[in-house]
């Protein structure tokens, strides 16, 4: 990055936010700004007014005494005075460490909200936000922090708001801002402002701005940066999707002695819903081109069938079907629910796991290699031990929130084009599916199977966890089985297994003598681990207490019963695939939320899950709790990480983004349009979006 005060260690800490080129610093836009144009004397200020002062420090002091000598930090003073002779205490509980940072005769922009106090009604700010504009009086200001509307970045390391500020404009006055890259035709159409417009503008507003537009990321230039970052996100999943459909993949055939074998797979009546997403993906099957559809559908809507389904077509026409999972547990149930499936047709049904010993592995793999395996299922082993297939047909992902896009791509070269079935329990909006599965086709499972009755959710106080034990009890005399989970504490594996084991010892001793417990958690062997599930799901086992490796997939629905200890730690998504292990049969089915005291968005978890079955509104308040990165763990999604952009906030922008960039690809302007687009997205958006493989 050339620009003068960025050497190899401020270099360095910017590369910790990704900022390697002055465009990418450029990109970083501020997310708030502060009217120091004409900023309030202190004389004029007004308790309750939020207000930025800009004043000299006169004294300051760190209190230690009466109720603060206990305090660690004691308490930080500072007494701020300006020209209108008025005075301004700025206040810092625990804020000894200010002592270092804040001195008399220093210049200070301060904003917070003002009080007042004592009976001479003094006028201060509690933890105001602060920015050191001069170190000392002679100082000269260069006239960039004061006097104009001004940024406020979030600093990065050590790099304060004032030092960004600073980079910034060298950066905008000293670079070569490049043409802009937006097609002047949809610029004009839209009534947006150039490239370099908008980067000045959205980092130094020009004075007299409205800022409520300016903080609420709607300004010209904001909409302008938005716009463009959608754009090409947009463009780029076009791209891939259009190339995608050129690509020559299996015409699989689907006459009547297919359609017989599967009438002989099948184990129950189809949903509506499940037969018309067959239809859908069947109908892509026996197109030339390669599949890309993403199957979606809430917990126990019935995907697993659907995807036996598709694997039978395939392997009819001489094909192996590969099914990826994303942990071995959930391998080892979709193995077992695979082997009862296809038990009647006859086919070769096998698991590969990272966990399994060399021989074994080299014995299955001659065996996939061979094509005497039809169907194998296994994790990521699949991906990374080079596996070689004799006639890969089709490949299902069970994502589970769990694989990438990258992931997906790798399988994609593994075979000539198979058809690719990605199976995702996330409910996702559908504007938000399209940017993160944009590549793909979309089908959607809308109807649970028959006789399902919605599960009745229920919220205790750890005191009152009596009610849960009564509740299992009933179940369990009913001939129903029931779970016990307890949240997987990240840093401590150990002291959630520990949790788990205690409850074993709890439950199966005090509680419930009189039935079976099984426990299941992170440390156990894979084998222990498969003992101990299949005991579950023969019924051997009554209670299973488990730690959260359920969370993936359990199909056992002679349970009726699930127990969540401590759920103010899981996450709505989390809660809401759990519960799903409940509720697969016609019995009601309860889940106990096992919680104390709850911090407001707990609480609101709790009440969620409580008042609501769906996953899609589940999903919709997870997002608005949680907000878009985490929610979709950019790392694991495949999300892209937008510098500007937010997908919840501008989603609006996005579907307008979306509609451009769809008939920019579908009818460029021009064949010179499209190449320099095209150009565009490989220098720029590969390497922060990794759409590998564009154009
Ligand atoms: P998921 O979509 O979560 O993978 P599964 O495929 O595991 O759901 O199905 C959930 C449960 O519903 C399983 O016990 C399965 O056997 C059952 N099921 C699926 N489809 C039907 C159907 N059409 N009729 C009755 N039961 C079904
Ligand atoms: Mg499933």
């Amino acid at each position: 990055m050339y620009v003068k005060g960025v050497g190899p260690a401020r270099a360095e800490v910017l590369e910790t936010k990704g900022l390697r080129t002055v465009g990418d610093l450029l990109a970083y836009a501020p997310f708030r700004y502060e009217d120091r144009s004409n900023v309030k004397a202190i004389s004029t200020l007004a308790p309750g007014e939020m207000a930025t002062v800009l004043a000299r420090i006169h004294t300051a002091t760190t209190l230690r005494m009466g109720r603060f000598a206990k305090r660690p930090g004691g308490m930080f003073e500072a007494v701020l005075v300006d020209d209108s002779g008025g005075r301004l205490v700025a206040k810092w509980f625990n804020g000894s460490f200010l002592s270092n940072i804040l001195v008399p005769g220093m210049t200070l922009a301060v904003y917070g909200r003002i009080d007042t106090e004592g009976p001479l009604n003094r006028l201060v700010m509690l933890h105001p936000e602060f920015e050191i504009l001069r170190e000392d009086e002679d100082e000269n200001d260069a006239g960039l922090h004061t006097g104009r509307i001004v940024p406020i970045y979030e600093a990065i390391g050590k790099i304060s708001t004032k030092v960004l500020r600073q980079l910034t404009s060298r950066a905008l006055e000293t670079t070569e801002i490049p043409p802009d890259p937006l097609p002047e035709h949809i610029r004009a159409q839209l009534g947006l402002c150039g490239l370099r417009e908008a980067l000045r503008e959205i980092h130094f507003p020009a004075a007299g701005s409205d800022m409520r537009a300016w903080n609420a990321s709607r300004s010209p230039a904001h909409f302008r940066l938005i716009f463009e970052e959608f754009f090409w996100l947009e463009c780029g999943l076009a791209f891939k999707r259009a190339q995608a459909r050129k690509a020559e993949g299996i015409r699989f055939e689907l006459n009547d002695q297919i359609r017989e074998k599967l009438k002989m797979m099948l184990p129950f009546k189809p949903t509506g819903a499940q037969k018309r997403v067959l239809k859908e993906i069947a109908g892509d099957m026996v197109e030339a081109q390669p599949m890309n559809r993403l199957l979606q559908g809430d917990v126990g809507s019935g995907k697993t069938l659907v995807a036996a389904e598709a694997a039978v077509i395939a392997i009819e026409n001489g094909y192996q079907c590969v099914l990826l999972a994303p942990t071995e547990i959930l391998a080892a149930q979709h193995h077992h629910a695979f082997k009862k499936l296809f038990a009647k047709v006859g086919y070769t049904v096998i698991l590969l796991t990272g966990s399994q010993g060399a021989k074994e592995k080299a014995t299955l793999k001659r065996m996939i290699a061979a094509g005497g395996a039809k169907m194998i299922i296994g994790t990521h082993a699949v991906l990374t031990e080079n596996v070689e297939f004799d006639k890969l047909g089709l490949a299902i992902v069970d994502e589970q929130h769990r694989f990438g896009v990258m992931q997906r791509l790798k399988l994609f070269e593994k075979g000539v084009h198979p058809d690719v079935l990605v199976m995702t329990a996330t409910p996702i909006p559908r504007t938000l599916a399209l940017t993160i599965y944009g590549d793909l086709d979309t089908s959607v499972i809308d109807e649970m199977p028959p006789g399902r009755m919605p599960i009745v959710t229920m919220h205790v106080n750890e005191g009152q966890v009596g009610k849960a034990w009564k509740l299992v009890r009933e179940q369990l005399q009913e001939g129903r089985q029931a779970y016990v989970v307890y949240p997987v504490i990240e840093e401590a594996e150990t002291v959630s297994m520990k949790a788990a084991q205690k409850m074993h010892e709890h439950l199966s001793q005090v509680e419930f003598p009189d039935f079976r417990v099984g426990l299941l958690h992170g440390k156990l062997r894979t084998e222990e681990k498969e003992r101990v599930m299949d005991e579950f799901q023969r019924g051997e086992v009554d209670i299973l207490v488990s730690t959260t490796v359920i969370e993936v997939g359990v199909d056992v629905p002679n349970a009726t019963v699930m127990v969540i200890e401590h759920a103010e730690r899981f996450g709505l998504a989390q809660l809401h695939q759990l519960r799903g292990r409940v509720g697969r049969g016609a019995a009601q089915s309860y889940c106990v939320l096992v919680a104390g005291s709850l911090g407001e968005t707990a609480q609101e978890r709790v009440k969620t899950m409580v008042e609501s079955n769906d996953g899609f509104q589940i999903a919709e308040t997870d997002l608005r709790l949680r907000g878009p990165g985490e929610f979709f763990g950019t790392k694991q999604s495949g999300l892209p990480a937008l510098r500007i952009a937010n997908i919840i906030r501008d989603r609006e922008i996005l579907e307008m983004a979306r509609g451009e960039a769809q008939s920019f690809i579908a009818s460029p302007p021009s064949e010179e349009e499209r190449k320099r687009a095209l150009e565009y997205i490989r220098d720029n958006w590969q390497r922060r979006y990794g759409l590998v493989q564009v154009g």
